[in-house]
């Protein structure tokens, strides 16, 4: 039976096997690290509850099949698997990661050089993103647009990152906690990894995931519970003139959550602090996180 040792070290799935973080491993040959050739996915579970993962999973398995990886196990394997992680490693609360990469493989982009995925699942606690209860972030918007869908489409969640981290890197060097990229049409899409919701009047309007952007699980609940709430929510284009202009900017991503934007390229967003229906759209998502039929019980 699996142990933890005292200072509770986590272990990795790998390949089949379970080892401990600090020692687990991929190839220098796997193409993931070689071509960034892979898919992956970034979940949250809450109080043992792992929030939307047959979403997760789908939109894995989508990523993949875009790419042409097959990956060698069911849908409900690898869910029982990223459950077996969190058990193993006794995390009621925690970042989960799998990646799937095209595997290991001679050198050369010819994904016939791999002839099986490398399958890594990682969890661990991990605070959101930008802090506990954050009162506003500041952004910019990036000099760089987001990967054309007919190019790379963002709706791939694949390794290669690049396109989103030097948009970071341009947050960054601006002093600022997040970049705000545009689409090929110069419309807004998303930050480096959280998707843009705005406010203006009373109406919520968000990119459709059509305008060249990843369709966040977050996103897609929190959709919902503007919704439920009874604002109006539109799906469109959004100018970076309405971005300025709005009462209220928000983000949200797995891994940051639900936080707002106060300032964008040295303008104040509406008043400059937390707006009400951020507030408001804030509380329903915590009241959904935890909801067994939001999620999958670890302990079934
Ligand atoms: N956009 C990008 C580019 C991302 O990397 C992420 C994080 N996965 C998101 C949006 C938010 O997606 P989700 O809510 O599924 O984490």
């Amino acid at each position: 039976m699996f142990e933890l040792t005292k200072n509770k070290s986590l272990y990795a799935y790998v390949d089949g096997k379970y080892i401990g973080k600090d020692e687990a491993s991929v190839s220098i040959y796997d193409h993931g690290f070689l071509y960034g050739d892979g898919v992956y996915e970034a979940i949250r579970a809450y109080d043992g509850i792992v929030f939307k993962l047959r979403e997760h999973i789908n939109r894995l398995y989508e990523s993949a099949k875009s790419i042409k990886i097959e990956i060698p196990l069911s849908k409900d394997e690898l869910s029982g698997l990223v459950i077996e992680v969190l058990r193993k490693n006794q995390l009621r609360n925690s970042y989960i990661r799998i990646v799937v990469s095209r595997g290991r493989g001679k050198m050369g982009v010819d994904p016939r050089n791999c002839p099986k995925p490398t399958i890594v699942i990682m969890a661990e606690p991990r605070e959101p993103l930008f802090g506990e209860n954050v009162k506003g972030i500041s952004a910019i918007v990036s000099s760089l647009r987001r990967t054309p869908s007919w190019s790379l489409d963002p709706r791939i969640k694949t390794l290669n990152y690049l396109n989103n981290i030097m948009a970071k890197i341009e947050a960054i060097e601006a002093g600022v906690e997040e970049a705000i990229m545009l689409n090929e049409q110069g419309y807004v899409a998303e930050t480096s990894t959280e998707n843009i919701f705005i406010v203006k009047d009373g109406v919520v309007s968000t990119p459709h995931p059509s305008q060249g952007v990843l369709r966040g699980i977050t996103h897609d609940a929190v959709i919902r519970v503007a919704r439920e709430l009874g604002y109006p929510l539109e799906q469109r284009a959004i100018t970076v003139h309405e971005l300025y202009n709005a009462d209220e900017v928000f983000v949200t991503g797995t891994a940051a959550e639900v936080v707002p934007i106060t300032r964008i390229t040295g303008r104040k967003i509406g008043e400059g602090k937390p707006g009400q229906i951020f507030s408001k759209v804030l509380d329903g998502f915590k009241q959904l996180i935890t909801k067994s039929n939001e999620g999958t019980p670890i302990n079934r």
